[in-house]
């Protein structure tokens, strides 16, 4: 095997969390919504959510090729779904997405509640009217395994559980070979500000080599949106911490954090987990992490 199948690697397309944004003080860190791609060998890519970086992730695939590729979705917030009806490679007859996700507490299940949201009058097609396909799985609190492009591929073990947040959401963690990387993008801290963390959360995160995980708030962000469904960065470390993960990425940075705000934020971050044994950064548009196996 060449140094390239021995590697997995991740790259993350939207790291913005509640909304889409865009000025030159969020211009390093970028302000489109959650999208992480992963390109593991012998596999169609893996993406986790839809959010807005979706869209530079299908203009980086190839234009003449058939997509096909599976995304493993949080929930339904529009900051998660909302690069969907722009993913380009829909455009070709041929392609198709599976997007695996919980079930949704209203409007039917995940397949209905994207198909009564993407239709006119909120977007001039339907779903269907689009040339590539779609289908909809839903997995709660589960194991599933992605399967590569050949038999003799080593698959992609995919764990499933439900974390806090506003509305039914998952946290997923990807296995290949040795590595490991889970991701929580809309996590709730207990509204009383305690580290308490769900077992189903700890289990994403057990010894993974990359956490990536909300970030949106500081402490005193915290304190007057307990119940927005976000927790402080010192919770994501924590969580991290608890887990023994090697490795912690900071996601969905509130719109309201300027880039020089986030550096702060990270700097202070990697302070914190420097002194547990913990690496700590935070993502940017166009980041990418090699993880060799
Ligand atoms: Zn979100
Ligand atoms: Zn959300």
């Amino acid at each position: 095997m060449g140094i390239g199948e021995q590697s997995l690697s991740l790259t993350f397309h939207g790291v913005r969390g509640s909304t889409p944004c865009h000025g030159r003080e969020i211009a390093r860190y970028g302000g489109n919504t959650s999208c992480v791609s992963f390109a593991v060998p012998g596999h169609d890519p893996v993406l986790c959510d839809l959010g807005t970086g979706l869209r530079y992730f299908g203009l980086g695939c190839d234009p003449d090729a058939v997509f096909q590729g599976t995304c493993l979705l949080s929930h339904l917030h529009w900051d998660h779904v909302q690069g969907l009806p722009f993913f380009s490679p829909l455009l070709r007859p041929g392609s198709h997405l599976t997007v695996y996700s919980p079930h949704p507490e209203h409007g039917g299940s995940v397949a209905e509640v994207m198909a009564d949201t993407i239709k006119p009058p909120l977007f001039p097609v339907t779903l269907e009217q689009l040339p590539g396909s779609i289908s909809f799985v839903e997995a709660t609190d589960t194991e599933f395994t992605l399967h590569g492009r050949h038999p003799e591929v080593e698959p992609i073990e995919v764990m499933t559980r439900l974390i806090p947040h506003v509305g039914a959401t998952s946290g997923y963690r990807l296995t290949w070979k040795n590595i490991s990387v889970s991701y929580l993008s809309d996590h709730q801290q207990p509204i009383d500000g305690s580290m308490t963390v769900t077992p189903g959360a700890l289990e994403l995160c057990s010894g993974a080599d990359v956490v990536i995980h909300d970030a949106q708030y500081t402490p005193e962000e915290f304190a007057t949106k307990r119940d927005w469904g976000h927790c402080s960065i010192e919770y994501a470390i924590n969580v991290a911490v608890q887990a023994k993960a090697r490795m912690l990425v900071l996601f969905h940075h509130d719109p309201a954090h300027h880039d020089d705000l986030v550096d702060e934020l990270a700097a202070e971050a990697a302070a914190q987990g420097r002194e547990c044994g913990l690496e700590v950064v935070a993502a940017f548009e166009g980041m990418t992490l090699h993880l060799p196996c």
